[in-house]
């Protein structure tokens, strides 16, 4: 191990990004999380390394396709109410220089940390990077989503380097057993599965609905006794016997809500009863991951139960209703770390389309550079289409084409009346209409939503 002290380059790097992150606050610029942290690498490369070697109890990431600012916020607020003290990258910033600012920003300004956890979100191609700089004591990787342009394999490269992260660094990797690509990950080392039971009757039997996913083993399609969605379920091989392994975490007794729901968490012999103020499976899997990595740092499962319910409070509830037999969410977003996590529950999900509406009237902030530190990148994976509306329609579409969304997906209608009704126009019975409305556009909503005959409840 090389001498990991900190030297007088260090010193020059934390001031350099402590001082660029202060610039950028009060130039109010948007874009910033990434900036202090590339400065001070360029200054001290290994500053990272003696930053995060600095946390008492460790590191833990989450990391995977979806889900994983919701599983990382919800591992936080657990963590904070069993009392432990931590540094998060909560805004999303999931790459190595986004994570190297979050630790400049906890640091004093002589170069200590004084926390207990550092609890990271990470992107799935930055995992491999990370991991040759920190050690990652564990890792928690919600799913990886094959996406429909993967005609290169990226998704295969990116599950062997995470695996091969995870096993340099001796990880307790936390796996979702339900999803094959995840659950074969690694063949050896420490390791915990989580997973979900659905009840008879909740799991798509259909075999097409699932995605394809295939055995380590033998190289064989994977066939599923029950299907969560997509590739996730209680999968095995077609030709060996490989299959789900145990599950050490599992949520039982699901009841899904329009906007809520509640589930039983099990631990070994123990469980406890959840309330999720979060919609949809991917939640519960999102809730289910951050249980099993809470678990295995021996937090109590009652402070588990406290800490996700103190987390989807805060994240606020989103309205469910059925318009002319289509079936809408409305979710309100204002600023950068609530919209991330409401897309990534938006984009758990397929066969959902989604209206953004955005107004910088004083009650929305007039400043909407937000848009820009919000991480609209997932919504790139869905396959339906997108209606941005409301006075910022324009700033909107632009942000979307910068996240990789495909232009000729998207259409901009500023009245946000006509952008409802063709958007509902469009949505078919099967899919789920999301409405990201800014207040000033939620208020307007509601006028229209009204003249509809639909009444939302406490907006
Ligand atoms: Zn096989």
């Amino acid at each position: 191990v090389s001498d990991l002290t900190f030297d007088p380059s260090d010193q020059l790097a934390l001031l350099t990004g402590k001082c660029t992150a202060r610039t950028i606050q009060l130039l109010g610029a948007g874009m910033a999380s990434n900036l202090p942290g590339r400065f001070a690498r360029k200054i001290a490369p290994k500053i990272l390394t003696k930053l995060s070697n600095q946390t008492k109890l460790g590191v833990v990431t989450v990391t995977g396709t979806n889900g994983k600012s919701t599983t990382a916020g919800l591992l936080s607020s657990i963590l904070k109410v069993a009392g432990f003290k931590l540094v998060h990258n909560r805004q999303g910033a999931n790459l190595v220089t986004g994570i190297t600012s979050c630790l400049i920003d906890a640091a004093s300004w002589g170069g200590h940390i004084e926390v207990d956890y550092a609890l990271f979100e990470v992107d799935e191609a930055a995992l491999p990077v990370l991991a040759q700089e920190i050690v990652l004591n564990t890792v928690v990787v919600t799913n990886l989503f094959r996406d429909q342009l993967d005609r290169f394999g990226e998704l295969d490269t990116t599950a062997r380097l995470i695996a091969k992260g995870i096993v340099e660094n001796r990880s307790m990797a936390i796996l979702n057993a339900d999803d094959p690509n995840v659950s074969q990950l690694i063949s050896e080392g420490p390791r915990l599965s989580f997973g979900i039971q659905l009840d008879e009757g909740q799991a798509e039997t259909e075999k097409q609905l699932a995605e394809l996913s295939y055995c380590a083993n033998c190289g064989s399609e994977i066939v599923y006794k029950s299907v969560a969605y997509s590739q996730l379920g209680d999968w095995q091989c077609s030709k060996c016997s490989h299959a789900r392994p145990p599950l050490d975490f599992y949520a039982s007794e699901i009841d899904l809500l329009p906007s809520s729901s509640s589930f039983r968490f099990n631990a070994g012999l123990n469980s406890i009863d959840i309330e999720l103020r979060l919609p949809g499976l991917f939640n519960i899997y999102n809730a289910t991951a951050a249980g099993a990595a809470a678990s295995s740092l021996g937090v109590a499962l009652e402070t588990i139960k406290e800490g996700i319910k103190e987390y989807s409070t805060l994240f606020g509830r989103s309205e469910s209703f059925d318009l002319f037999g289509k079936h809408v969410l409305i979710q309100l977003i204002k600023n950068p770390a609530g919209a991330t996590q409401t897309i990534a529950a938006v984009s758990s999900n397929q066969n959902v389309n989604v209206l953004v509406a955005i107004n910088d009237n004083l009650a929305d902030g007039r400043d909407i550079s937000w848009l820009w530190d919000a991480e609209f990148e997932p919504l790139s994976q869905l396959k339906g289409f997108f209606v941005v509306s409301g006075q910022r329609a324009q700033d909107m579409a632009l942000r979307l084409k910068y996240a990789g969304v495909a232009p000729e997906k998207v259409e901009t209608i500023p009245s946000l009346e006509r952008a409802l009704l063709e958007s509902l126009k469009r949505t078919t019975s099967a899919e789920t209409l999301w409405i990201l409305p800014t207040y000033t556009c939620l208020l307007q909503l509601q006028k229209i939503l009204q003249k509809l005959g639909v009444k939302l409840s406490g907006t």
